[in-house]
């Protein structure tokens, strides 16, 4: 490790960190696990740099984990087996912007917050937005998405390419900027989502689009959970192309109320939505999901119109996280993240509220659910030893319920070292060690982020 130490520091300066307080703010991200002080901080600039940097780990054997922004909720930035943690949040450079293509290349300390300001003016946008801060790297790396996927994918339908560098250090481009290619193996798809273990991302070109003509939001709230959750399968089995459909349970409602001062809501469960097209194509969409919503109960929709209300509804979606840790002082939250086949939604959702509520145990649910997606925010005391593990047991529940729906452990928050129990029972245990396979193809010495993703 010294070795190590001391190589990169002759080419970083003081970018090579060994003080506490730094080592501290690499140990873990915004999870629930013992944090893990990784030996020593780098923060790279450039993508040479991070080709020294992993060459050097790879010859001396030392793990390495990549760091956006430390957002992510499975324990993925933990340096469980200590070694470099290398950060990439000041790699952040709009490299290229081209308008006529709708596509862009930036460097992965980019956020999406960063790259939609800088593209405001030019009439497009990005469209893949978690509820956090993070990096666009990050994003990759967890194939994340957020409220806008029900209608423009996901991270992984957004990415045309990547530049890769691998463990020892060797650089790769992915992927192209032509829309299409059926040109081998699909090594861009393989790096989305691997989570750090089998290259550092040091650059990405991302799909752009147009802002849409029109754009309109709403809110509608229901008697009963069932009720807000079916009008979301009618709605999605309709075909009506939704931009965001976004549940609120009646805690999270209660949270969002009082931390957002969310006025003129009731704490019910409730649907956000937001609808974009023509101003024409807009009013349809919303009239035909308003009659589904006043087929089941639904109070008829209250309307944000103008940016500023659109702007004041979604901050208030994004900040549903933190008004959930909020609900009750001092507690914390774990998330859950099950994605399950539409038609299984309602019996996934209702499910796993009566799960909770049978244990005493108060939880927020918020989901993207034109996607079959929702997060269950289970609160905790830190201070009862036992609370932590209460809290797991009833996550457990909730994700075996949505395995035996169809479902997957993660929609969208990744594996890390939270989802790894479930993977051989989601892929088989042939699919799991095709995946090892290829890890050590891509990874020989198993430096990078070990520990996640796969038990040992
Ligand atoms: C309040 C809140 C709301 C959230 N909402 C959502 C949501 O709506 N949707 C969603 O998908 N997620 C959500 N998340 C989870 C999190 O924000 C995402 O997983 C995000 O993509 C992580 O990005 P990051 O930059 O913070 O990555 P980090 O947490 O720093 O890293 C995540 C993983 O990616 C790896 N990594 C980071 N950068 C690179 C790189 N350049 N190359 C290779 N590997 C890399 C790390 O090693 C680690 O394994 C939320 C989190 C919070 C706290």
């Amino acid at each position: 490790m010294d070795a190590v130490i001391a190589a990169a520091r002759a080419f970083l300066g003081d970018r090579l960190s060994t003080a506490q307080a730094i080592r501290e703010q690499h140990s873990r991200g915004e999870d629930q696990t013992a944090p893990t002080l990784p030996d020593a901080v780098a923060y790279v600039e450039t993508t040479e740099e991070v080709s020294r940097i992993l060459a050097l780990c790879n010859q001396h054997g030392v793990p390495l984990v990549a760091f956006g922004a430390g957002t992510s909720l499975e324990g993925h930035v933990n340096p469980v087996r200590r070694g470099i943690s290398l950060d990439l949040s000041r790699m952040t450079s709009i490299l290229e912007v081209n308008a006529e293509d709708m596509d862009c290349l930036i460097e992965p300390g980019v956020t999406r917050q960063q790259l939609n300001d800088y593209l405001r003016d030019q009439g497009m946008f990005f469209p893949v937005d978690p509820g956090s801060v993070c990096t666009i790297g990050g994003m990759c790396a967890t194939r994340a998405s957020g409220t806008n996927a029900v209608r423009y994918g996901t991270i992984r339908e957004n990415v045309l390419g990547l530049e890769v560098v691998l463990a020892d250090g060797r650089v790769i481009q992915t992927g192209g900027r032509s829309r299409k290619a059926a040109n081998g193996y699909d090594l861009t798809r393989l790096f989305i989502g691997s989570e750090g273990t089998l290259g550092i991302i040091t650059r990405v070109r991302l799909r752009l689009h147009g802002i849409p003509e029109a754009q309109s939001a709403a809110v509608c709230q229901f008697p009963d959970l069932a009720a807000a959750v079916n009008t979301t399968i009618v709605t999605m089995q309709s075909g009506i192309p939704v931009a965001r459909i976004e549940l609120l349970d009646a805690d999270q409602m209660r949270a969002c109320i009082r931390y957002s001062k969310l006025e003129g809501y009731r704490a019910t469960p409730t649907l956000f939505l937001e609808f974009h097209g023509t101003e024409a194509g807009v009013r349809e969409q919303a009239e035909a999901v308003e009659a589904i919503a006043l087929d089941h109960g639904g109070e008829g929709f209250a309307w944000a119109t103008d940016a500023e209300a659109r702007s004041r509804l979604w901050k208030a979606r994004h900040d549903a996280y933190w008004a959930a840790v909020n609900l009750i002082p001092g507690h914390r939250g774990i998330t859950t993240d099950v994605c399950v086949p539409i038609s299984r939604l309602a019996e996934a959702i209702v499910g796993a509220k009566a799960d909770a509520d049978a244990l005493g145990q108060t939880t927020c649910i918020v989901g993207h659910v034109g996607d079959g997606n929702f997060h269950q925010v289970i609160l905790f005391d830190p201070n009862d030893p036992a609370a932590l593990e209460r809290a797991w047991e009833l996550d457990r529940k909730i994700v075996a319920r949505g395995l035996a729906l169809g479902g997957t452990c993660s929609g969208e928050h990744g594996v890390g070292l939270g989802k790894r129990e479930f993977l051989e029972q989601e892929h088989g245990a042939e699919a799991l060690a095709l995946m090892r396979t290829i890890k050590s193809g891509f990874d020989p010495k198993g430096i990078l982020n070990p520990g996640k993703i796969f038990r040992n």
